[in-house]
């Protein structure tokens, strides 16, 4: 953990609004993963889209995980990070053949996730080997926007259609390699892992060959102190045991892949922001900050509760403020919320601010996204500078037809 002081000084050096990363957090994620398993041969494919600045895609994968991709843009930033083509799976949902076979010719792992897709892609590239995403239809996750199992989901192919998987693989010959399922984000509870591997595993019985089962991600991180989490090593017990029984039955020990996204950054993060102006109303105490719905939109999109402290003023009285943004449309970040005395100047850190928060930026009310830092071996490092006006203008065309 980065000392509160250490944080302060970072914001003065770098300015805010500001996202510092802790390396260390993410390492203990990933080693806490890794260990709750007795199962052996595991692998973690970090979920890239929670967070996907250069430098923590190559300290992830100094850690010995791999990626797991939803476009071809991350495939490439996956590739520059050094990652090796067969590290790097690509999970993407309703691409273009097109896409497929960009990532075909840079020879990464493929899971592909409709009926439509599997038959042309097979008819095509019956020698490439590719992974199938399964819909396994279990309702789990936080909010119906990150629920991606469930009957009606655009997400996967349904298990009731498995019958025509295999129809389609026995018509083109493709080489299944592996079976895939993600039901959904902040999932609490392990036993719903359970039941989706069961499905799994006997969906698995029709595939010969298989390399790996991949059991995608959804372990729900507490945002609170005390607040609830998914229980990881229970969960790896129970899963290892199961998936030993399953590989004994199925005649081959295969990989067991995980690929988690904000398990393993969301606590590394931390956004620091300037408090421009207190205002109070005769109902309400207003903190206006110097950032908006444009750099965290996680509270507005999702309903997210993110801790707030006051790194200014950490023993102050503790006080009610609703804290809310600069943006022209209502940016609220916390209504009512207790946080020790907040002035105008003071420096606020929104805790869990790793995962899904720099990288669903955007430059809304034309405002610069913030500037990244790493905090690594006890030292801060920038990792993406500060955007300016020619940020804004960089690929904007001016026309010459105007006075
Ligand atoms: C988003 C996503 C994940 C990561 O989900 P988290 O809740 O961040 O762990 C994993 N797999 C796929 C296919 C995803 O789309």
């Amino acid at each position: 953990m980065i000392p509160e002081s250490t944080l302060l000084q970072i914001a003065e050096r770098y300015d805010c609004p500001l996202y510092i990363y802790d390396s260390e957090k993410i390492k203990e994620q990933y080693e806490r993963l890794i260990k709750a398993f007795s199962y052996k041969s595991i692998k973690i494919n970090y979920a890239c889209k929670a967070l996907t600045n250069i430098n923590i895609l190559r300290f992830i994968r100094q850690l010995g995980s791999g990626l797991d991709t939803v476009s071809i843009q991350e495939v490439k930033l996956g590739l520059r990070a050094g990652f090796a083509p067969k590290d790097i799976i690509y999970t993407p949902n309703c691409v273009s053949l097109e896409e497929l076979e960009h990532a075909v010719a840079l020879g990464v792992r493929i899971n592909i996730d409709n009926l439509s897709i599997l038959e042309q892609f097979g008819q095509k590239y019956p020698e490439y080997p590719v992974c199938i995403r399964i819909n396994p239809h279990i309702m789990a996750g936080g909010n119906s926007k990150i629920m991606t199992g469930h009957i009606d989901s655009k997400f996967g192919i349904s298990i009731h259609q498995l019958p025509h998987i295999v129809r389609i693989v026995k018509a083109t010959q493709l080489k299944i390699e592996g079976l895939h399922m993600h039901t959904g984000s902040d999932i609490l509870d392990p036993r719903v892992f359970i039941q989706a591997s069961e499905i799994l595993f006997n969906a698995a019985k029709e595939f010969e060959d298989l390399d790996y089962l991949d059991f995608g991600s959804g372990f729900k991180v507490s945002y609170k102190d005390g607040g609830a989490e998914t229980d990881i090593e229970d969960l790896g017990e129970q899963i290892s045991e199961a998936f030993e029984k399953f590989c004994s039955e199925y005649g081959k020990d295969l990989t067991l892949m995980f690929e988690p996204g904000k398990y393993l950054v969301s606590a590394s993060g931390s956004f620091l922001v300037n408090v421009n102006v207190i205002k109070q109303t005769t109902s309400t105490v207003f903190v206006g900050i110097d950032s908006g719905l444009n750099h965290l939109i996680r509270p507005m999109f999702y309903d997210a509760y993110h801790h707030i402290s006051n790194l200014s003023n950490p023993a102050g009285k503790q006080r009610f403020y609703t804290v809310v943004g600069y943006i022209c449309e209502t940016d609220t970040f916390a209504v009512n919320r207790k946080i020790s005395e907040v002035r105008e100047g003071d420096i606020l850190r929104f805790h869990n601010a790793g995962a899904y928060c720099f990288s669903m930026a955007s430059n809304y009310n034309s405002r610069y996204r913030p500037a990244e830092v790493l905090y690594i071996n006890g030292e801060s490092h920038l990792i993406r500078e500060r955007e300016t006006m020619d940020d804004l203008l960089a690929r904007q065309v001016e026309l010459d037809i105007f006075t």
